[in-house]
């Protein structure tokens, strides 16, 4: 196992603050990774497993192992005749896996074009965007259950995927994941019918859908509306789009009639928190080494921050401005550690 002692955390995550990692290793291997936990057990130290780091901010030194997972590989196991069954490596790069799936014209992933990240850290929190979640295309997942210290396989059903949600956030670092196995579909069934996806494919000139088509125009929205994390810090949405009664948002849409909600059951709404972020002001508005992007209020950014913390309190006075004007709490949706 190699190991590294009292390292800066800065190159592994993308709001780059400068805490620092007691020991930390790169694992290639499910082998490398079940060393790693067992090393951290049996010196009583904490562990945590991280990817690319796109969706951590760190406010203190980690007194423990970080245990960087870069186990690679993208493997056809079988196919049927509507679909292909992939097992991939947790370290693999999102995007390079929905690109090579393009490539195939295996679908059901390209409207998740674009989030950074590993193909690990997906289920976590369900990845999601434009009216996909990536438990759609999960059958399951390969992960070393801290708890029984024993290798499992958790079926789509196990992993309990919600909104930005599954078991592996509920139970927050008690598995590891080493591997996941995908169900796409040879007959793509195209959604194009969220966001601005349809306009902009229409700005495009594209005349025959594609699955390459929609992830183009996903790239573009993306590309435009949301800050790169190698160029700027940030962590994606920082908030999840809070719930509301169907009572709470009449009595809302009285009050800003432009508020953005969706209808998510006969009696719940779902309220975009950047809108409700933007309302209060935040958009653009910068406090310190930490601000609100200016394309979309809901991505806080860094301008170069030694420390989560600072990330950290501008949420807290999100939350707290946004509780006050509107009487809704807001949740974290970003790891803070
Ligand atoms: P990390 O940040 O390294 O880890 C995130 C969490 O997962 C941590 O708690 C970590 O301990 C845990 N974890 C990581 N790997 C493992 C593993 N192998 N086993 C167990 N636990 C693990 N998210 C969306 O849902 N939709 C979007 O559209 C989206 N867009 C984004 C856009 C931008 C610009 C950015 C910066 C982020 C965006 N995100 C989005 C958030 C982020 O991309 C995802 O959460 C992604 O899955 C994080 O991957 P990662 O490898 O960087 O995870
Ligand atoms: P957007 O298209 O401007 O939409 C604003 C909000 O309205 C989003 O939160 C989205 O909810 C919701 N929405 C839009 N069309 C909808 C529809 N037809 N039905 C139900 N809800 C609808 O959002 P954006 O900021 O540009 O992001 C585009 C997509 O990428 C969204 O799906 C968003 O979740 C995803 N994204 C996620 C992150 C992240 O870090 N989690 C970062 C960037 C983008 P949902 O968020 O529930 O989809």
């Amino acid at each position: 196992m190699q190991l590294q002692e009292n390292i800066s955390l800065q190159p592994y995550h993308s709001f780059a603050s400068q805490e620092k990692a007691a020991f930390f290793s790169i694992v290639s291997t499910d082998i490398e990774m079940e060393t790693a936990i067992a090393w951290a057990q049996d010196k009583a130290i904490p562990f945590l497993v991280i990817g690319a780091g796109t969706n951590i901010v760190f406010t203190k030194n980690f007194e423990g192992l970080i245990i960087k997972n870069e186990i690679m590989g993208i493997r056809k196991t079988h196919e049927d005749a509507s679909h292909v069954y992939l097992t991939v490596g947790a370290g693999e790069n999102w995007h390079h896996l929905v690109s090579f799936c393009i490539h195939k014209s295996w679908g059901g992933i390209e409207n998740l074009s674009l989030i950074p990240g590993t193909v690990g850290a997906a289920p976590i929190q369900n990845i999601g965007a434009y009216g996909v979640e990536v438990g759609e295309a999960i059958e399951h997942v390969t992960a070393f259950d801290t708890l029984i210290d024993q290798w499992i396989t958790l079926t789509k059903a196990d992993c309990l995927f919600g909104y930005r949600d599954s078991i592996f956030k509920q139970q927050k670092n008690r598995y590891l994941i080493s591997e996941l196995s995908f169900k796409l579909n040879k007959q793509p069934n195209f959604k194009t019918d969220y966001g601005v996806i349809r306009d902009r494919l229409h700005d495009m000139g594209v005349k025959t859908l594609s699955l390459e088509a929609i992830s183009n125009a996903i790239i573009h929205i993306r590309s435009q509306k949301l800050p790169d994390p190698k160029l700027i810090g940030n962590a994606g949405s920082f908030f999840k789009n809070p719930t509301v009664s169907k009572e709470q948002y009449e009595k809302l849409q009285v009050q800003y009639p432009k508020l953005v909600a969706y209808p998510i059951s006969d009696n719940s709404y779902k309220i975009a928190a950047g809108w409700l972020i933007e309302n209060c002001g935040f958009k653009g508005v910068r406090k310190g080494n930490v601000g609100c992007y200016e394309k979309q209020a809901l991505v806080i950014v860094s301008y170069g921050i030694e420390s989560g913390q600072e990330v950290n309190h501008f949420s807290q006075e999100i939350i707290d401005t946004v509780l006050k004007v509107y009487d809704i709490e807001l949740e974290r949706e970003v790891n803070i550690y």
